[in-house]
């Protein structure tokens, strides 16, 4: 029917007219939780690799 529809980023279903560009409630979530990781990564990640945590025995 909606032949100018497109996809969902999520899934790749068609995107519903309700949630577009989404399919449906549940990917406009699983979006939602993507977005806000990776703010929260940024945010978080200050030093994942401490370099005063370096092991001796790595060779
Ligand atoms: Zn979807």
């Amino acid at each position: 029917m909606n032949a100018s529809a497109k996809p969902c980023p999520i899934c790749g279903e068609p995107s519903d007219v309700l949630f577009k560009p989404f399919c449906s409630k549940r990917c406009t979530h699983i979006d939602l939780h993507r977005w806000f990781g990776e703010t929260y990564r940024v945010e978080t990640a200050e030093g994942p690799d401490d370099p005063s945590r370096v092991p001796d025995d790595e060779d």
